[in-house]
C-alpha cells in the first residue's frame, strides 16, 4: 500500500482545523498561507489553483487581509516563473497601507530567483517588519503587534544568504540568530529548524564545528515529524560536512535527505540533494554514480527555474567529465556554466569552484586548462576582495598609504593641467609685452587705438586666471570644493601657524551601497544622487563650514571651531538630511543613507593638547570611524568621543589596531543611528 507522504497528513489536518474554526483568527490563516507557499516550492501550479480556490472574502480588494494573501500569490507566482506577474502584484502590495514590506519582499525574492543580489531590497523589507517586529519579546510581537515573523524570516534569509556569498560569515551567523528569535516567537517549527540549519553552517564558516553540529541535531528535534524541513536539515548537514571534508559523512547526510524529500513528494527539493549528491559521489571517487545523479537532477532543476543550483550542477558535471577524462563534454559543461555570468553576490562561491575545477584539470594533466581556471579565480578573488569590507577594514594601513600616493598623483596630473594652463597665460602676457613694444613705437595716433587693446588682453589674462584657480579647486558636479581645495586651506593653515597641529571638526561622509544605484538605475541616476546628496548635505551644516566632494561619493566636512556635542548634532542632522527623504532621479525617487566617520580634534579634549596631530593624520581618524560605521552595518554615525594616549606617537599607534584600542578603551566611540 502506498504511503500518504507527510505533507498530505499534515495538509489535511490544518485544512481541517481552518475549516472547523467558524472565524480562522489570523495566525492561523497565516500558517496556512504559509504552507501553501512553501508546498509551491515543489509543486507551484497547482498551488497557484489551491490559492485561488481558497480566496476569502476577506482578501478581496480593500479588505483587511488582502496583503497577505497577495504576497502568497506573488511568492507562487515567481516559484512558478511568472516574473512579471510578480512585479505586477508587488505594485498593488506598494498602494496598500500595510503593504510595503510586502512589496519590497516579493521584490527581493524577484531579485534572488533571477540571480541578482537581493541584500538591498531585503533590508527595506526587513524595515517595514521590523516596525511591527522589535527584536527583544518576539513572542509578545506577533501575538499583540501584528508581526509578520514570516515575511521578517525571508527578508533575514535572503540578507544571510548574501552575507555567506560575501564571506562575511559573522554577519550571517547574527542574522540566523535573529531569524529563528523570529521562528521561535511565531512557533513555527519549520522555519525554525531551517534558521538552526543556517546557523550551523554560519558557524563552520567560522571554523566553530561543535558549535555546528550541536545546532544541527536542534535543527533535527525541531524538524522531527516534518519531512520537507527534515530533507533541508539533512541538506545543511551535508554542506557542512562537506565543507569540514568528511566526504562519507556528507554523502550519507544527502542520501538521507534525498529519501525525505522523495517520500514528501517533493522533486524540486530532492533534485537540490541529487545535485549536491554529485560533487560527494565525486569526492568518493563513484564518478558514474554522479554523472547519474547529475542526468537526474537537470532536468528537474530546468523545470523549476532553479537557476542557482542548475549552474552548480553543470560545473560538477564538468569536474566529474574531467575526471573521467571526457574532456569534451567538460568543456560543453563548462560552457553551459559560463552562459549563466557571475553576480558579485557569488563572488566566493565561484571562486571556489574555479579553484576546484583548476585542481582537477592538473590532476589529469591538462595545464593549460588548469592556468585558465586558476587566473579566472585570481581575478575574482582579487573582486571579491576589493568588496569586502571585512578584508577593506583588515587592509587599512597599506589602504592609507596607497590612498596618499593616489593623492600625490592626482595632486600631480592638476600640477601638470595647471602649468599647461600657466604656459597659455605666459603667451598672453607676452602679447601684452608685444603690445607694449609696439606702443613705444607708434605714433600718438595709434597709442589710443593700442591702449585699448592692451587693456583688453589685460582684462582676459587677469579674468583667465581667475577661472584657473576657481575651475582647479572646484568639483564641476555638485560644485562643492574639491580635494585639491581642501589641501590648499591646510598648507595655508599649516604655514601661519606650523606648530599648532590641526585643530577643528572633520566628518568623513560616504554614501552607502552607492554601486548598486550605478548599476541598477545607470550612471545618470547616480549623478543625481551625488548632486543632491551634496545639496542636502550643504543645507545641513553651517555657512562657514567648507564641504568638500573628497572622491566619489565620499564627502568631507571641515568646521574649524565646532565643540564635540555640536558636531554630533551635526552628523545627525546630515544623517537625516540624507535618508530621510527620496531623491528624485531620471530612474524615479530613490531613498539613499550614508555612513559618517566623525571626531573633534586635537583629541582627547582638554587634556589633548599634547596629542597633536598632522591634518592628514586627522583625515585618517575620521576615515577609520567611518569604515567602523560601514563595518557595523551603515546608515549610521561613529564618532570619536575620548582617546587616551600620553603622547602623540603612541596616539598614532593606536590607529594600527584600532579595533584593539576600541576594545581596551583606549578609544571611546559614540554611535548615532540613521533614520529607518
Ligand atoms: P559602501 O556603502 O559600502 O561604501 O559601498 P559603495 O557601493 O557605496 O562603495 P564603492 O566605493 O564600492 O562604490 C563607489 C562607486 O561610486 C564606484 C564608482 O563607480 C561610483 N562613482 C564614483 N564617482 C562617481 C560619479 O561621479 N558618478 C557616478 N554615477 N558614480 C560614481
Ligand atoms: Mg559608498
Ligand atoms: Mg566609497
Amino acid at each position: 500500500m502506498r504511503r500518504w507522504p507527510g505533507w498530505i497528513v499534515g495538509w489535511a489536518l490544518l485544512t481541517t482545523c481552518w475549516l472547523a474554526a467558524a472565524a480562522p483568527d489570523t495566525l492561523a490563516e497565516d500558517a496556512l498561507l504559509a504552507q501553501i507557499t512553501r508546498r509551491a516550492y515543489d509543486a507551484p501550479e497547482a498551488m497557484l489553483a489551491e490559492l485561488q480556490q481558497r480566496w476569502p472574502a476577506q482578501a478581496h480588494h480593500g479588505q483587511p487581509r488582502e496583503a497577505a494573501w497577495l504576497l502568497a500569490r506573488g511568492r507562487i507566482l515567481l516559484q512558478a516563473g511568472q516574473a512579471d506577474a510578480a512585479e505586477a502584484i508587488a505594485e498593488q502590495l506598494m498602494s496598500l497601507p500595510d503593504g510595503a514590506g510586502a512589496s519590497w519582499l516579493l521584490r527581493a525574492l524577484a531579485l534572488e530567483r533571477a540571480g541578482k543580489p537581493a541584500a538591498p531590497l531585503a533590508q527595506r523589507a526587513l524595515t517595514e517588519f521590523d516596525k511591527r517586529c522589535p527584536p527583544g519579546d518576539e513572542r509578545r510581537a506577533v501575538r499583540e503587534m501584528g508581526c509578520d515573523f514570516r515575511g521578517a524570516w525571508e527578508a533575514l534569509r535572503l540578507q544571510q544568504r548574501e552575507q555567506y556569498a560575501q564571506g562575511a560569515f559573522a554577519l550571517a551567523e547574527s542574522s540566523s540568530r535573529r531569524s529563528l528569535a523570529l521562528a521561535r516567537g511565531g512557533e513555527d517549527k519549520h522555519l525554525a529548524a531551517i534558521s538552526l540549519g543556517m546557523l550551523a553552517v554560519a558557524l563552520q564558516s567560522q571554523d566553530k564545528i561543535d558549535a555546528a553540529r550541536a545546532e544541527l541535531r536542534a535543527a533535527e528535534t525541531e524538524a522531527a515529524g516534518d519531512l520537507v524541513a527534515g530533507a533541508r536539515v539533512r541538506n545543511y548537514e551535508g554542506a557542512i560536512e562537506r565543507r569540514a571534508r568528511d566526504m562519507a559523512a556528507a554523502r550519507s547526510a544527502f542520501e538521507a535527505g534525498l529519501l525525505l524529500a522523495e517520500q514528501a513528494d517533493a522533486p524540486h527539493l530532492a533534485a537540490v540533494l541529487r545535485s549536491n549528491l554529485v560533487d560527494s559521489y565525486m569526492h568518493q571517487g563513484m564518478l558514474k554514480e554522479a554523472l547519474a545523479a547529475g542526468q537526474r537532477a537537470l532536468p528537474v532543476l530546468q523545470r523549476f527555474g532553479d537557476r542557482f543550483y542548475e549552474r552548480s550542477l553543470h560545473h560538477n558535471l564538468a569536474v566529474a567529465h574531467i575526471k573521467l577524462r571526457q574532456f569534451e563534454q567538460a568543456r560543453l559543461e563548462l560552457m553551459r556554466v559560463s552562459e549563466f555570468g557571475v553576480d558579485p553576490s557569488d563572488f566566493v562561491l565561484r571562486a571556489r569552484e574555479l579553484r576546484e575545477l583548476a585542481d582537477t584539470w592538473a590532476e589529469a594533466g591538462q595545464f593549460k586548462e588548469a592556468l585558465t581556471a586558476l587566473h579566472a579565480e585570481r581575478e575574482l578573488t582579487d573582486r571579491a576582495n576589493e568588496r569586502n569590507r571585512a578584508a577593506a577594514l583588515e587592509e587599512l594601513g597599506r589602504k592609507y598609504d596607497s590612498a596618499a600616493k593616489q593623492r600625490d598623483l592626482d595632486l600631480l596630473a592638476r600640477d601638470g593641467q595647471l602649468k599647461d594652463q600657466q604656459l597659455a597665460n605666459q603667451q598672453l602676457a607676452q602679447k601684452v609685452g608685444f603690445a607694449v613694444g609696439a606702443l613705444l613705437l607708434l605714433s600718438l595716433g595709434l597709442v589710443v587705438v593700442t591702449l585699448v587693446r592692451m587693456r583688453r588682453a589685460q582684462a582676459r589674462l587677469t579674468a583667465n586666471q581667475r577661472l584657473l584657480r576657481a575651475q582647479s579647486e572646484r568639483d564641476p558636479l555638485t560644485d562643492l570644493s574639491n580635494r585639491r581645495h581642501f589641501l590648499a586651506v591646510m598648507d595655508q593653515r599649516t604655514r601661519e601657524q606650523p606648530d599648532e597641529g590641526f585643530e577643528g571638526a572633520l566628518m568623513m561622509i560616504d554614501i552607502d551601497h552607492f554601486k548598486n544605484i550605478n548599476d541598477w538605475h545607470g550612471h545618470a541616476a547616480g549623478d543625481a544622487v551625488i548632486v543632491e546628496v551634496a545639496r542636502r548635505i550643504r543645507a545641513a551644516v553651517r555657512e562657514s563650514d567648507l564641504v568638500v566632494r573628497w572622491g566619489g561619493e565620499e564627502f568631507l566636512v571641515f568646521s574649524p571651531a565646532l565643540p564635540g556635542e555640536d558636531l554630533a548634532l551635526m552628523a545627525d542632522r546630515v544623517l537625516r538630511g540624507i535618508g530621510g527623504e527620496t531623491i528624485d532621479t531620471p530612474a524615479g525617487p530613490l531613498r539613499v543613507t550614508a555612513s559618517i566617520g566623525f571626531a573633534s580634534f586635537p583629541l582627547g579634549g582638554a587634556a589633548g593638547a599634547e596629542l597633536r596631530l598632522h591634518w592628514e593624520q586627522a583625515v585618517n581618524w575620521a576615515d577609520m570611524v567611518l569604515y567602523k560605521a560601514k563595518a557595523e552595518g551603515r546608515n549610521r554615525g561613529v564618532g570619536i568621543t575620548a582617546v587616551e594616549a600620553p603622547n602623540a606617537d603612541m596616539l598614532a599607534s593606536l590607529l594600527q589596531d584600532f579595533d584593539g584600542a576600541c576594545l581596551n578603551g583606549q578609544v571611546q566611540l559614540r554611535q548615532l543611528p540613521g533614520p529607518t
